[in-house]
């Protein structure tokens, strides 16, 4: 794992692509907690957390299961907002936006690669690609050409026409990175993009993954060190605090 000192100093300095300012996020027991002999009524999933991620970093977060990782990835996607603090992705702050609006900033500057892919089962691999630029208004001839272009990235050229239940795991999880990749966002967001393979398949999401860092943020939650490993930095979390960052 590469410490921060061997992060490119470019990197380091420039403005965050997203940026977590002293953000706590609590959620509410419901009505369970008055019987369960919870005291609280809330439970604190992130505790006064701040963090800083640059274009073209590689960054995994790190942490036992209920460390609060979901809950970052989804404050820093602008899937949801702080109870206190401040998120701010691509130079907006994401506390105050109507949904409406969190899903425009998110459209146009994240992209979500989940641990179940979540394709569409119906459509080609190439048809799931090009589909979030529909939401842009691409016309279709552009909508096609870039999505051959990232499957070529992805080194999927030969299985473009293919739908999903055609493709093996890795190559479902590598549609997915493309799909991601198409409307060119400042960040991407992978929670547990591994988890559903094997070690060599993984191993090759991580690598096209971490090529995809280039002038951009890939954020990738993970309980695998091995993938952890291939990151530039850590965020370590434990119970809702960050442990180590580096
Ligand atoms: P991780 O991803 O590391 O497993 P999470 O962010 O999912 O951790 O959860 C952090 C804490 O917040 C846990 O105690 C979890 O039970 C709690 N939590 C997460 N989501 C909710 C929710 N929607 N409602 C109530 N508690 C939640």
């Amino acid at each position: 794992m590469a410490d921060a000192a061997s992060i490119p100093s470019s990197k380091r300095t420039s403005t965050p692509v997203v940026s977590c300012r002293e953000v706590t996020r609590q959620y509410s027991r419901g009505a369970d907690s008055l019987f369960s002999g919870q005291s609280q009524p809330t439970v604190t999933a992130l505790d006064a957390i701040s963090v800083d991620i640059h274009p073209g970093e590689f960054v995994g977060i790190a942490g036992p299961s209920g460390s609060g990782k979901s809950t970052l990835l989804h404050l820093l996607a602008g899937l949801d907002t702080p109870t206190n603090g401040h998120v701010t992705l691509s130079g907006t702050e994401t506390t105050g936006l109507s949904e409406q609006r969190r899903a425009r900033l998110r459209l146009e500057n994240v992209g979500i690669v989940f641990q179940h892919f979540y394709l569409l089962p119906s459509i080609s691999a190439r048809s799931n690609v090009a589909l979030p630029l529909v939401e842009h208004g691409v016309g279709k001839r552009t909508r096609w050409e870039k999505a051959t272009g990232l499957l070529e990235r992805v080194d999927l050229a030969d299985r473009m026409g293919h739908k999903p239940g055609e493709l093996s795991g890795g190559e479902q999880q590598r549609v997915a990175i493309a799909r991601a990749l198409v409307t060119d966002p400042d960040v991407v967001i992978a929670d547990e993009p591994t988890g559903e393979l094997d070690t060599a398949t993984g191993e090759q999401i991580i690598e096209v993954l971490s090529e995809s860092a280039d002038d951009r943020a890939v954020i990738v939650a993970s309980h695998d060190e091995r993938v952890l490993e291939q990151t530039d930095r850590v965020i370590r979390l434990r119970d809702g605090q960050i442990v180590n960052n580096g």
